[in-house]
């Protein structure tokens, strides 16, 4: 199974639905050691995206994620737009004209993802945001096409260690971004941000489970 144009699209489709769905949590952990706006900011950038999926053709898994890009750079504001806009944008100029992804693709494209993120916000691991899920999930998307494992296999041990990178944020005190201004008393809170990347690294994940089970 690969991944082309058509179930990118999916995916991302996924992922809207799955933002709109925790954007009050996402919302509420923003307001415990933030401003209480990470929920909308992302709800705001992925209605944006649904709009534009449903009103343009894409050739390959790049375009799609290209969209993505600008149109979160575009909506999202605060310190995740341009985050998640230059994680979107390195995967995407990472597959660039690769008309479908294997495993090894999925992989180059989060590799690029994650390392456009810490080019960009400097955030080393632990300093408690979104690069605390992305790299555990590089190094586990790795790992499992290391083995074998196809796309969705990949997706879903790349959700699964970034869902505990985020659980994981819980004891570290903020070092960079909002929260940092609390100095310890960001202790004893989760990470909006490396919550909302393991949402949507999980929303890939269940996605692409469905169209294997779909073509098969
Ligand atoms: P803002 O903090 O501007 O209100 P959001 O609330 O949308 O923006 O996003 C906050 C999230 O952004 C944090 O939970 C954290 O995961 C992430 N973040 C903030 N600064 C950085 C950074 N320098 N590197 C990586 N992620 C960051
Ligand atoms: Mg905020």
């Amino acid at each position: 199974m690969t991944c082309d144009a058509a179930s990118t699209v999916a995916g991302i489709r996924a992922v809207v639905a799955t933002i709109a769905e925790h954007k009050v949590e996402l919302t509420r952990l923003d307001r415990d050691i933030g401003d209480g706006d990470h929920g909308e900011n992302m709800a705001r950038g992925f209605t944006a995206v649904l709009a534009k999926l449903d009103t343009t053709e894409f050739d390959t898994p790049a375009a799609v994620l290209k969209m993505v890009a600008s149109t979160l750079i575009s909506t999202v504001g605060g310190a995740a737009g341009p985050l998640y806009g230059t994680a979107f944008l390195r995967a995407s100029t990472a597959v660039k004209d690769q008309p479908t992804l294997d495993a090894q693709g999925v992989v180059t494209a989060l590799t690029a993802a994650r390392d456009g993120v810490v080019a960009r916000g400097k955030a080393e691991l632990e300093d408690k945001t979104m690069v605390d899920a992305l790299t555990p999930a590089v190094n586990a998307a790795r790992a499992a096409a290391e083995v074998g494992d196809d796309v969705a296999a990949v997706l879903r041990a790349a959700a699964t260690d970034a869902n505990l990178g985020a659980e994981a944020t819980i004891p570290f005190q903020a070092r960079k971004g909002r929260a940092s201004y609390l100095g310890e008393r960001s202790i004893g809170h989760k990470d909006p941000g490396a919550t909302s990347t393991a949402y949507l690294l999980a929303a890939l994940a269940d996605a692409a489970a469905g169209s294997a089970a779909e073509s098969s």
